[in-house]
Formats: C-alpha cells, structure tokens, sequence
C-alpha cells in the first residue's frame, strides 16, 4: 500500500456492491487520507421479496442506505446514476456518464467489477465492461465525449484498475483493522441483509476476508485484479 493519499472512483451496479466487495479497502483508504468516490450505476429496485414493494419506493430506500453506508466509510460524495436494476445496458450514453465522472473527480484508480468473471450477474458485468472502456481509452482522450470540453472537463488519465469480485486475484489489501467498519457500513444496508440475523453476517464476512487474507499472508484481506499503467 502506498502511503501517500491518493484519489479513487469506485463503479459499482447496485447499492451495496461496494461494501460487500471491498468496504474494508474503501475504509482503510479514507483513514489513510484518500479522497474517494462512488458511483452507482442502476438504482438496486429490483433487490426484494416483500410482495408490498414497489420499485420507486425500493429505490429511494436503497439510495438513501448507500449514502449511510458511504459516510460510515469516510466516501466523499456519491453519484446516482438511475438506471434500472437487471436491465443495465453497454451503451455509448451510459459509457459517457462514466467518462464524465472521471473527468469530473480526477481519479488516480478506478475500482470496478471483474467485467470477466464468468457467473456474475449481468449488471456486474456490463458496468465492468462499461468502467474498464470508460478508463481506457474514452476518457484519456479529448477526441472522445469531446461535449465534455465545453463544461470544462478535460480529458483525464487513469493508471490504475482494481478489479474487485475476480475469480484471479493478484493484488491484496490488509483489511485486519478495517473489518468492523466493512461490517458497520453492510449494515446499514438493511433492505438486503435485514432478514439474515447480524451474528450470522458477521461470521460470514469475516471468514470470507479470513479466506482471502489466507492467500497473501493477512489476517483479513480483500483481492482484486490489478491493472497498472503507471
Ligand atoms: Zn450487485
């Protein structure tokens, strides 16, 4: 890890992703003094079983628990992209929306979904892809989005993915001090771990971390793929 702060955009598909993925990363990089970002690609309203719930009102409750689970983290601000959770399409519109939140927030890495993790679901999928093509090339050159000059956004160079969920990580973050706050953020999420009793969701993060940490020599640790130009 390095110590200087940096700044990182983290592109999930659904509220919550980034929490389950790699909330202990996320936590650790704002103690250590990173400025770092969510974006959140559809509005999570589909994720349900209560037979009385409806899309809008899921959307807004989701909406308003990532915010809660952001600021347990230390996350600066989040952007709510809106799309519509199970039908997140590869689009040219939705790939500019991420070219211009990089623009906009200057990030030195980006974290995103393992776009080729095979059995994923496919919102996980398509806002990998979507955030990996975003990185490089759109938003690297002025030629791309070039609408975004005249809001003042320049072209912006990423060095560095995390691909968070990968079936092959090569890169670890020592998340040992960072469980509780992983766990205190997943909480607040209420709406989709609410039903499990939080004894049992505790013990489940922390063996996964255990798991994880097991492979690079960490108590508890999350993994990613790691892509670097720098
Ligand atoms: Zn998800």
């Amino acid at each position: 890890m390095t110590s200087e702060p940096r700044r990182a955009l983290v592109i999930t598909a659904h509220p919550d992703d980034a929490e389950f993925l790699c909330g202990g990363t996320i936590a650790r990089w704002c103690a250590e003094g990173w400025d770092v970002f969510y974006v959140v690609a559809t509005s999570g309203d589909k994720g349900s079983h209560d037979p009385d719930m409806t899309p809008e009102r899921l959307a807004s409750v989701r909406q308003e628990e990532q915010c809660r689970a952001a600021e347990v983290l230390g996350v600066r601000e989040c952007v709510f992209l809106g799309y519509p959770d199970g039908f997140l399409q590869d689009t040219p519109e939705f790939r500019g929306r991420l070219v211009r939140e990089i623009r906009r927030f200057k990030p030195d890495l980006v974290v995103a979904w393992d776009p080729y993790r095979p059995f994923n679901h496919r919102d996980h999928r398509v806002a990998g892809q979507a955030a990996f093509d975003a990185v490089y090339p759109l938003s690297r050159s002025h030629l791309y989005y070039s609408e975004h000059l005249t809001e003042g956004l320049e072209p912006h160079r990423v060095n560095e993915v995390l691909f968070a969920g990968s079936e092959q990580p090569d890169y670890y973050v020592d998340i040992s001090r960072f469980i509780n706050k992983k766990i205190e953020a997943l909480l607040c999420h209420q709406s989709q771990v609410g039903r499990a009793p939080v004894k049992e969701l505790r013990k489940r993060v922390r063996q996964r971390a255990a798991e994880v940490g097991k492979q690079a020599g960490y108590k508890l640790a999350e993994g990613f793929r790691r892509l670097n130009w720098g």
